[in-house]
């Protein structure tokens, strides 16, 4: 997944255009920065290529959903509906605005299950938030069609899966807005940065405002500008969005080594009769950052993460039950609901009690489930390597388990 596995001359001569000028705001010194405009060229670029009609830089995933979800007017009294394999910061996000996270059970495609979307509206939903965990799709058909239905708000948290497509169309792109993260483990980094799309024109003019302190960017001194409405700093720099451009205009080339290297792993996983793998629901549009593959039950699945660790072999591979950032069962945090700002009480309870439901559904799944990391440099030796040490640990596992039987 990283693209900070590639850094190279194009990164650097992006850099040092905008230091040549000094003008490492993004933002006004039309003179002074020689038509250098670095953010603005790299929304163009994502826009163009993705066909969406607006994309909006900013400092970082987080803030592109905090961003938007302020953007599309979502707040106190509204409920946010999201999986509970995701990472910690969507329900930041949705926390920061004032609005209730509203937990749901994921399924074998690792993201948002429909059924489970459908009995959690009330009255108060407003808005559906599937993430496209790990390179692949969140059931877009299906979620268009509940939101078309209720009608709420859908907002693509596309930041595991820039350049991935659905049915031809980039994620993100699809809902009533999407958000990137260009941190520094994403496919495509600035070091830290991320984006909003949208082909809604209230959506963007509220996000660019509201991304830099409600400024509305009418008139050309930046004094003079007026606020409409509060805002942040959640600006991106100049410096951050070069090393993006450059990036970006890789991403071709990161999504054909990834494709390749899992192909080759999935085909050697696959001589393995009890592995199954994620469930993908479009295949060709799969941005292949992980492969990701299960086993029949938690204690097989237990058995070969210690077996990999134990041979030193475990590196790459990631078992999100576990995990700390990924996964409710260990987000102790939002379970004791432990802020450093007060919440109004009600609030508390209320976070409290979604955090705190029932996710068997989601448990029964990601006990069982591995991903493996497709990084960006291995040679095809390399990847076959690491391919036969998980099929040999497997094999060992299992036969182990049936000695014991
Ligand atoms: C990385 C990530 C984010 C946040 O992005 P940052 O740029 O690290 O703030 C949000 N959602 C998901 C699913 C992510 O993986």
């Amino acid at each position: 997944m990283p693209g900070f596995e590639l850094f190279g001359s194009e990164e650097r001569k992006q850099v040092n255009d905008v230091l040549e000028t000094g003008i490492l705001m993004r933002f006004g010194f039309d003179a002074a920065r020689k038509g250098i405009w670095k953010a603005k060229e790299l929304e163009a670029a994502i826009s163009k290529k993705f066909d969406c009609t607006y994309t909006h830089l900013v400092s970082s995933g987080t803030t592109a959903l905090t961003t938007v979800l302020s953007a599309l007017g979502i707040g106190y009294g509204d409920e946010v509906i999201m999986p509970t394999f995701t990472f910690v910061a969507s329900f930041e996000a949705i926390i920061s605005v004032g609005a209730l996270p509203v937990l749901v059970d994921v399924d074998d495609t690792l993201t948002m299950d429909p059924a489970a979307v459908r009995k959690a509206i009330t009255s108060k939903t407003k808005c559906v938030m599937p993430v496209h965990m790990c390179g692949a799709q969140a059931d877009l058909d299906a979620l268009q069609q509940i939101c078309k239905e209720h009608k709420l708000i859908l907002l693509e948290d596309a930041c595991q899966s820039f350049g991935a497509t659905y049915k031809g169309k980039y994620l993100g792109t699809i809902g009533d807005a999407g958000c990137y993260s260009f941190d520094f483990v994403k496919i495509v980094t600035c070091g830290e940065g991320g984006a909003i799309v949208t082909n809604r024109k209230d959506v963007y003019i509220n996000s660019d405002g509201f991304s830099d302190h409600g400024h509305d960017h009418i008139g050309v001194d930046r004094g003079a500008d007026l606020h409409p409405f509060l805002g942040y700093n959640f600006r991106i720099s100049e410096l951050h969005a070069a090393v993006g451009l450059a990036q970006f205009n890789r991403l071709e080339e990161f999504l054909t080594k990834q494709r390749a290297g899992h192909a080759q792993l999935k085909a050697i996983l696959s001589q393995v009769p009890e592995i199954s793998f994620r469930r993908v629901l479009d295949e060709a549009g799969d941005s292949c950052t992980f492969l990701s593959w299960f086993l029949p039950t938690t204690e097989l699945t237990e058995a070969v993460v210690t077996e990999l660790k134990a041979q030193n072999s475990w590196g790459g591979n990631f078992y999100w039950f576990d995990h700390n950032w990924h996964y409710i069962r260990k987000w102790e945090h939002l379970k004791k609901g432990v802020t450093l700002n007060a919440l109004h009480p009600e609030y508390k309870a209320a976070i409290l009690q979604q955090a705190n439901k029932d996710f068997s559904a989601s448990d029964a799944i990601m006990s069982r489930g591995i991903s493996t990391q497709v990084a960006l440099l291995p040679t095809e030796q390399q990847v076959k390597e690491k391919g036969e040490k998980i099929v040999a640990a497997v094999k060992k596992v299992l036969a182990a388990q049936k000695i014991s039987a």
